[in-house]
């Protein structure tokens, strides 16, 4: 016969192992958030309503401090339907394409009414992984360094931090002014006689538009590309291209395998067609000398009075060498938001890290949620992200 008191201490160990059993299967997650820009803040958002409570350091003083450094009077391409993060509503954006100066509006509201804690001025050291715990290192100003564990971490580190310039161009040896296309202003454009704009993408896109609005009398525009120059013209017949986008730009990237990487956002030439057609805006080859004074391109010398780099932005970690994996061009592979070779690290608004729209608003938005339900281990995904998980 059973004993009260062993039926009692049998309950007890059952209990006890029960609780152990459940602290293991589903311990609560500790999250460290890196950028408090428009990714970093989405995946804090759809972690509290999960109930983790992550902790967001972020490098500048303020939210969206990256974002801060664009021309703050330029308008997002997408309308704002398309760049809503999780929680927002339309309304909360007054224009139909938002100026950056409003969308860094609307993501301070989003961090007060959401009540997203963020530690700024955060200079992020070295980010190690041993067992399953990352240990990130880090200091505030003058206070002393400290180093936090945590069992998942989220890169939100966005890309306009670091603007990319050709590698054959030494700032030090060139006297012709110059900016990266994030730095120009409509003042700079407007005195501009001479602008040579190297690349042909949608940045370059946006310089060329501007310039067309402020330009000086009697001007030249060269436009330097090195590969054929693609476009597109939204709205197409009516339509906005982003509305027609929006199915395919969610096919998973790693469909196309590391190559996707490659693949580069065409010029929107809605109101550059004429120009372009007419020669206004001269198409000349790649650039083969950057001179202290001149460019040759193709054997000719020319001589802007400014130049404008609208070369891209590149991905950068490099406190976490041996946590990513590069691929040949090298780019950290990222797949689906995972970063393959460590469990646990995702890179949220990493450019098709997921599929095509990963680097927009619209795309971080739909992939915060998906890392938060990685994270938490929900089991209910859509046929459409089980599929993913499996390319
Ligand atoms: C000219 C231009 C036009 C664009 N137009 C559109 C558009 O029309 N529609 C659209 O959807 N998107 C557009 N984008 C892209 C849009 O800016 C990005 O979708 C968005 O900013 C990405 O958010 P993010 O949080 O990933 O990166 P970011 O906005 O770059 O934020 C990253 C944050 O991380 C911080 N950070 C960086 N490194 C570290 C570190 N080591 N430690 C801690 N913090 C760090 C930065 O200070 C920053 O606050 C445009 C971008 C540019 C440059």
């Amino acid at each position: 016969m059973i004993q009260p008191q062993s039926a009692a201490c049998v309950l007890c160990a059952s209990f006890g192992k029960l609780v152990w059993h459940l602290e293991f299967m589903s311990p609560v997650p500790r999250v460290i958030i890196l950028g408090a820009g428009p990714a970093g803040l989405a995946a804090a958002y759809c972690l509290k309503q999960r109930g983790v409570s992550a902790t967001v350091l972020e490098r500048g003083n303020t939210v969206a401090a990256a974002l801060r450094r664009a021309d703050p009077e330029t308008r997002l391409l997408s309308p704002a339907r398309h760049s809503l993060l999780p929680g927002m509503v339309r309304d909360w954006y007054a224009d139909e394409y938002p100026t950056f100066a409003e969308l860094i509006r609307i993501l301070e509201r989003y961090r007060t009414q959401f009540a997203i804690d963020i530690t700024t001025g955060v200079d992020i050291g070295q980010i190690t992984h041993e067992g399953s715990e990352f240990h990130v290192q880090g200091c505030v100003a003058e206070e002393a360094p400290f180093t936090i564990a945590a069992s998942h971490l989220i890169l939100a580190t966005g890309v306009i931090s670091s603007p990319v310039l050709p590698d054959d161009f030494d700032p030090t040896h060139c006297t012709i002014p110059w900016k990266h296309s994030l730095d120009v202003r409509a003042d700079d454009l407007r005195t501009a006689r001479r602008l040579l704009v190297v690349g042909g993408g949608s940045s370059a896109g946006e310089v060329l538009e501007r310039w067309l609005d402020v330009r000086p009398a009697e001007s030249t525009v060269w436009l330097s590309l090195r590969s054929p120059l693609r476009t597109y013209v939204n709205p197409f017949f009516g339509i906005e291209w982003h509305d027609i986008a929006s199915i395919p730009e969610r096919l998973p990237a790693s469909l196309f395998g590391w190559r996707a990487g490659r693949l580069r956002e065409p010029m929107n030439v809605r109101t550059l067609k004429p120009p372009l057609r007419g020669g206004l805006i001269q198409r000349v080859g790649p650039v083969t000398q950057y001179a202290s004074d001149h460019v040759v391109i193709g054997g000719t010398h020319i001589e802007p009075d400014l130049m404008v780099f609208a070369t891209g932005y590149r991905a950068a970690m490099p406190q976490m060498d041996g946590l990513i994996q590069y691929d040949p061009d090298g780019r950290p592979i990222v797949k689906n938001c995972g970063v393959p070779p460590t469990p646990g690290l995702y890179w949220l608004g990493y450019r098709y890290g997921r599929n095509f729209a990963s680097p927009y608003i619209r795309g971080i938005a739909r992939d915060a949620e998906y890392i938060a339900r990685m994270i938490i281990g929900e089991s209910r995904f859509s046929l459409r992200e089980k599929l993913d998980r499996k390319h």
